[in-house]
């Protein structure tokens, strides 16, 4: 018997979104889901193409999106329909979990236990991390959700009622937010995600909130100047406080100005961004959060990522011996110190 695969532990993937809000029915293989989606190269993530990957496990998101006039009339404008958003979102997962399909994991034991059993049945992971915390009604509600096995909280994605975000409103946080800190600091099972948080937003977490820290999907702004990434100070604190940082696949998150039908850059234009965060930090701290399914599709992947599986070309271009680590063993590394 070969030895099991390092296994991959991808921090951002927005799969019930993508099920239930674009439609896309993730039980079935890759190749059939894009054959039925009309523009094809959009879905790069299902469940079996987790399997195919080695995907031992991945943060999913309960991403309650909000309402937009143009990009989003669907979306939620109150904190009830942000909180029916996310249940609706987490009873997918459990629904996934009890047909097999995925292991949700919310303490250490049972994700040694998970561990054990996906080297012989390839069944991925899910640790549940809220994206944009609006589906938390009030802060006093964390324990609600920390009951129901959500592990990681990020307050923002554009700015919501907790925190200033990456878009359509960048402030810091609010009186709402400092209270969801404090809620936050007192629950050792939740751990604060600062990705999308706003610079301001970011530093006044910092203070309020010790606890384990993470930034699930944060590239360097060194290359791509924009709020939406992490300044070098960041950075820095991240690396301070034990934190790993995700990088994201997209390729306008990896190449300043880069748009859709711009020609397709190498995985060189990924490397940089984590040698860039090793480099102030250390390896250790390097990890991926993919969003493969954050709503762009293969072509907007740099080359030759088409899929999660694809992830494992890395191994080809990272410096020798650190490709298991940023393939998953940092985050599991992290996980191991705090997970309750
Ligand atoms: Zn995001």
């Amino acid at each position: 018997m070969k030895p099991p695969p390092p296994p991959l532990v991808d921090a951002h993937l927005d799969l019930a979104h993508n099920a239930l809000e674009a439609g896309f029915d993730l039980t079935l293989p890759l190749e059939e889901l894009r054959r039925r989606y009309p523009q094809g190269d959009v879905p790069t993530v299902t469940l079996p193409a987790l399997v195919e990957a080695g995907a031992a496990l991945v943060f999913a998101t309960l991403f309650a999106s909000p309402y937009h006039p143009e990009h989003n009339p669907e979306g939620y404008t109150t904190p009830d329909e942000a909180h029916a958003q996310a249940l609706r979102q987490l009873e997918l997962y459990r629904r996934w979990h009890e047909e097999g399909r995925v292991r949700l994991i919310t303490t250490r034991a049972e994700l040694d236990g998970h561990l054990k059993a996906w080297e012989g049945d390839g069944v991925p992971g899910l640790l549940i991390l809220m994206e944009g915390a609006d589906p938390i009604r009030t802060p006093d509600e964390l324990g609600f959700w920390a009951d129901a096995g959500v592990r990681l909280v990020g307050p923002a994605w554009g700015g919501t009622r907790y925190a200033g975000g990456s878009w359509f409103g960048t402030g810091g946080l609010t009186e709402l937010g400092r209270e969801l800190m404090a809620a936050l600091q007192d629950e050792p099972r939740v751990a604060l995600d600062a990705s999308h948080l706003s610079e301001p937003s970011f530093w006044e977490a910092l203070e309020l909130y010790d606890g384990p820290l993470l930034a699930s999907h944060s590239n360097p702004r060194r290359f791509v100047d924009h709020e939406r990434h992490l300044s070098e100070a960041m950075i820095s604190a991240l690396g301070e406080r034990g934190g790993v940082i995700g990088t994201v696949f997209y390729n306008a998150f990896l190449v300043a100005g880069w748009q859709r039908g711009d020609a397709r850059p190498g995985l060189e234009a990924a490397l940089r961004h984590m040698a860039h965060v090793a480099e102030l930090i250390g390896w250790e701290h390097v990890g991926i959060g993919s969003d493969f399914d954050g709503g762009f599709g293969a072509r907007e992947l740099p080359e030759p990522l088409d899929q999660p599986a694809d992830l494992r070309r890395l191994e080809e271009a990272l410096p020798a011996g650190v490709f298991p680590g940023v393939l998953g063993g940092h985050w599991l590394a992290w996980l191991r110190r705090w997970l309750p």
